[in-house]
């Protein structure tokens, strides 16, 4: 299979590195020349626990030297997919498989402008990443990829794709319901990211203090309040639970919102805890906890 990842950071270089050590055929298109260079000179270097390991995937800057593809796989921030999209129409052709493990939410419509929604598959990853210097990051975590149509019933093709990320060594599960997958990971986030970012601790901080555990709760009930005028209902205490065991999981983690303001970098907010506001206009929710997190993180961006 002809694979491209648009976007080649932290996580598209893990999956694309990953991915070029199977049979098919794999390319890494970035807008980042030193990244691109990096790669194409002197190889991908990935920092996993038991020790550094290189690999040598192909990487472009102009997608039209790559071609139509068979699976696109989109590793850009969510406030810049569809724009990725629309820089990287030279690689869809009208089978093309474009598949999202992005976080955040909205980045389906973002690529449903761009290609059939029926040629989408959306899901989550626990796999962390982060960028270390060009052609450097570090495999920071494990976990299981979901992934699923957004609105198709092919099963042999999506196990097709499931069996080339396992091959790649990215233990996968095929889902029938992949909404649900996309706004459990958007209601986590929705409960640490901003929590995090604001008061510039570790997610493991958020359950030690009565106060920030009040407010992770609010912000999520706020949320599964949405999701469920949205079409997707969660138990709202087991979600809450959900949320404050993986903010004790990955006590020592910073999340990325909060590696991203340290960083004076834009964060993924409008998609996190901003779409749960705009979400909840649309369907007369108010949601005012996540209200006030998405003006504080947006002013924190805005801070010199
Ligand atoms: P990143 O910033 O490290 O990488 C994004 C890359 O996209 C950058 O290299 C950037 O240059 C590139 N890019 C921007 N515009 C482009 C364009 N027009 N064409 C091609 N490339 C372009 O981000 P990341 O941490 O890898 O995160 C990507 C997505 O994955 C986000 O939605 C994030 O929330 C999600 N995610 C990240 C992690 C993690 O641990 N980093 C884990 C799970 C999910």
């Amino acid at each position: 299979m002809k694979i491209a990842i648009i976007g080649a950071g932290a996580m598209g270089s893990l999956y694309g590195g990953y991915l070029s050590r199977t049979e098919e055929e794999v390319y890494l298109v970035d807008i980042w020349k030193e990244q691109v260079d990096e790669i194409n000179s002197h190889g991908l270097s990935i920092q996993e626990k038991e020790g550094e390991i290189l690999l040598h995937p192909k990487a472009f800057m102009n997608p039209e030297e790559i071609g139509t593809v068979d699976l696109a796989i989109v590793f850009v921030k969510s406030f810049l997919t569809s724009i990725a999209m629309e820089k990287n129409v030279a690689l869809l052709g009208p089978d093309t498989i474009v598949m999202s493990l992005q976080n955040g939410y909205g980045n389906i419509d973002q690529i449903a402008e761009h290609v059939k929604r029926s040629n989408i598959i959306a899901g989550t990853t626990a796999h962390g990443a982060s960028l270390l210097s060009p052609g450097h990051i570090r495999h920071a975590g494990s976990g299981d990829t979901h992934i699923g149509w957004v609105s198709n019933d092919d099963e042999g093709r999506i196990n097709e794709i499931a069996g080339i990320l396992r091959r790649a060594g990215f233990a996968t599960e095929v889902s029938a319901n992949v909404m649900e997958l996309v706004w459990s990971k958007l209601i986590v986030n929705v409960g640490i990211n901003a929590l995090t970012a604001v008061l510039r601790v570790k997610n493991g901080e958020l359950i030690r203090m009565d106060e920030t555990k009040d407010l992770m709760r609010m912000a999520v009930l706020e949320a599964v309040e949405v999701a469920f005028a949205a079409g997707v209902k969660f138990d709202a205490e087991k979600m809450v639970r959900k949320v404050m065991g993986i903010a004790f999981a990955t006590g020592e983690n910073s999340s990325s919102m909060l590696q991203d303001i340290l960083n004076k970098r834009k964060t993924e907010i409008d998609a996190i805890n901003g779409a749960i506001v705009e979400e909840g206009v649309k369907h007369s929710i108010g949601t005012p906890v996540n209200s006030v997190l998405t003006k504080l993180v947006r002013a924190l961006e805005k801070r010199p």
